[in-house]
């Protein structure tokens, strides 16, 4: 279980449509890959986008923590000694939260292998199967009603929509578009993305709740260092709120829970470093009887991958947002999850079940970019 080598390579998919949200519109998904191989043979995978305005990393960024911070850490070290290794890793940069799950998430690989468990397994196996919804970029009503028929005839039948752009009164009107398209069965969900401001967000749920328009509930409304912002949407509006922008860390998840800020927190690898960490969250919210929802970046079936295994894992984690690797025009992995239509099923190879990755393979050539 000795780390032999640690290697990176650049990644580029298109998307099928352009990702559109409060913060950004993404055409092509980017991304680090991260491969560990250990003394016998065996190996892990990881990934991280690079999320400018979320965790602020770049890929340049993401590939220096790795390369010059990380490697030279973990190079010769046994993974029997998990425990101090993950402690070791994350106090090795502050932030830097892609780069260094896509290292965490290689190792949990590893580990899960060497346990001859999957990884959802080896966390815990709290489910074996988890159901995705899928997202309605931020656009016109028509168009966005247009989309949100065309992946309810595609299979989903939850879908969550990002709203947060220009005035309140053309937000309704988006939502009001898509509940006439898809009718009352379907469950939607909303992402502001920080879009709004608190007495905005207030004016707009409150508008919504007296609509009917029968919301699951409603992600990160305000800006994300605005906790007071938070808990005043919370206390004023009856659908829950989630915290999302909101909490990176576990010191971010327990200030919301201490404060009652928010009533459900989106747990992604990318802000908390990985599986290691996001263990923490899930664990302090559980002790608070809150529930969580995993969700990721515009990542490929590898990162997403791993955040559906955690997410997989725990009991508490009940609402998945993991339609990335659907909305891009290709797939790098042989293994790994699998999807029909809104269903994620698991791999039963050990680990997170990837038999390879094809153009990585392909070129031959490591620390080659695939553009
Ligand atoms: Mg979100």
């Amino acid at each position: 279980m000795i780390i032999r080598s640690i290697e990176t390579f650049q990644v580029a998919v298109p998307l099928k449509k352009a990702f559109k949200t409060a913060l950004r519109t993404v055409t092509v998904a980017d991304a680090i890959y991260v491969r560990i191989q250990t003394q016998d043979g065996r190996e892990g995978f990881g990934e991280a986008p690079p999320t400018h305005v979320i965790t602020g990393e770049s890929l340049a960024s993401i590939r220096f923590t790795i390369e010059e911070v990380m490697k030279p850490l973990l190079i010769g070290r046994d993974l029997h000694y998990h425990e101090q290794l993950f402690q070791e890793l994350h106090r090795s940069m502050v932030r830097n939260t892609s780069a260094k799950a896509a290292v965490d998430m290689a190792l949990y690989d590893l580990l899960a292998q060497y346990a001859g468990l999957p990884l959802y397994q080896y966390l815990g196996g709290a489910k074996s199967e988890l159901t995705t919804d899928y997202t309605v970029s931020v656009n016109e009503p028509s168009e966005m009603a247009s989309d949100a028929v065309n992946y309810v005839n595609d299979g989903f039948q939850i879908l969550k929509v990002k709203v947060g752009i220009g005035e309140i009164s053309d937000d309704i009107k988006r939502i009001k578009a898509i509940r006439e398209a898809v009718g009352p069965d379907i469950k939607l969900r909303l992402d502001a993305n920080q879009g709004w401001t608190p007495k905005e967000a207030v004016q707009a749920i409150k508008q919504m709740e007296q609509e009917q328009l029968n919301i699951e509930f409603i992600e990160q409304p305000v800006l994300a260092h605005d906790l007071e912002g938070l808990k005043f949407v919370t206390n004023h509006t009856l659908i829950p709120i989630m915290a999302d922008e909101s909490v990176f860390s576990v010191y971010d998840a327990k200030r919301v829970i201490e404060m009652r800020a928010a009533d459900l927190i989106n747990i992604k690898l990318m802000k908390a470093g990985g599986i290691y960490h996001a263990l923490k969250i899930a664990t302090l919210a559980a002790s608070h009887d809150m529930k969580c929802m995993t969700g990721s970046m515009i990542e490929t079936k590898l990162g997403v991958g791993a955040a559906a295994h955690f997410a997989a894992s725990q009991s508490n984690i009940v609402y998945y947002d993991f339609d990335a690797p659907l909305m891009l025009k290709e797939d790098l992995l042989d293994g790994g999850i699998q999807y029909i239509d809104s269903k994620i099923t698991f791999n039963p190879a050990p680990g997170l079940g990837i038999k390879r990755v094809n153009k990585l393979v392909q070129r031959g050539t490591l620390n080659d970019s695939f553009k």
